[in-house]
């Protein structure tokens, strides 16, 4: 099962790839944004990590508030937001769950991809973070659904992440402000999608 531990252990993890990718997102935001992608989710993962609390006293689930609370308070723009909103629906969905099951991740997974929806209304196709979510919730329900371990579950997520993401390079931006370039954001990836493959990624490498 997964700790307390390990939820704290994946945020720290997370963090260090946000600081290493910082200036890949901020290129890939500078191409159909403002380029401070990287620069705001290094912050607000910084200020997550900086508010982790003590694993002994703590659940998964206060874990993921956390990093929801200090994404929603220290990231202006629109990531910031999105991500603490999928993080608060994931702790609200393992709410009470001293240890988390393969279920109850795969659950947090869902919940998370809800909430960047009903926050932002982005559909798949739109050429956001949610055509990386969409995918790594499907591929996940899949392989829980097949009887596939975590490790597995999570592989499978972290790779449909991923082709999410590339699958965002020719499509027209219909949300966010790489929708303000219309037909010239097509051919450029999208940055909320590449940071939500690495957070996947992150989640299967931490689980293998
Ligand atoms: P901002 O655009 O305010 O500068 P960021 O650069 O931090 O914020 O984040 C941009 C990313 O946010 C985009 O690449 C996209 O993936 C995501 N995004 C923007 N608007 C939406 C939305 N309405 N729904 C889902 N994701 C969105
Ligand atoms: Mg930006
Ligand atoms: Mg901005």
């Amino acid at each position: 099962p997964v700790t307390t531990r390990d939820v704290r252990d994946l945020v720290e993890a997370y963090a260090r790839v946000v600081a290493d990718n910082r200036d890949y997102l901020v290129e890939l935001d500078a191409a159909i944004g403002d380029a401070d992608h990287g620069a705001n989710l290094d912050r607000g993962m910084q200020a997550a990590v900086a508010t982790l609390p003590d694993p002994d006293s703590a659940t998964p689930s206060d874990v993921l508030r956390g990093v929801a609370t200090a994404l929603i308070s220290k990231v202006g723009g629109a990531a910031g937001p999105l991500y603490g909103t999928a993080f608060l629906r994931a702790s609200t969905a393992v709410k009470d769950r001293p240890e988390l099951t393969a279920e109850d991740v795969v659950a947090a997974i869902r919940a998370g991809l809800d909430g960047v929806v009903a926050r932002g209304k982005a559909e798949p196709g739109d050429k956001t973070m949610v055509d990386a979510w969409e995918a790594a919730a499907r591929a996940a329900e899949r392989a829980l659904a097949s009887g596939a371990p975590l490790s597995q579950i999570l592989a499978a997520a972290a790779d449909a992440a991923e082709e999410g993401m590339r699958a965002t390079i020719p499509l027209v931006a219909r949300k966010g402000r790489a929708s303000y370039l219309g037909e010239r954001s097509a051919g450029h990836q999208d940055p909320g999608a590449t940071s939500t493959a690495l957070l996947f990624r992150a989640m299967a490498d931490q689980a293998a």
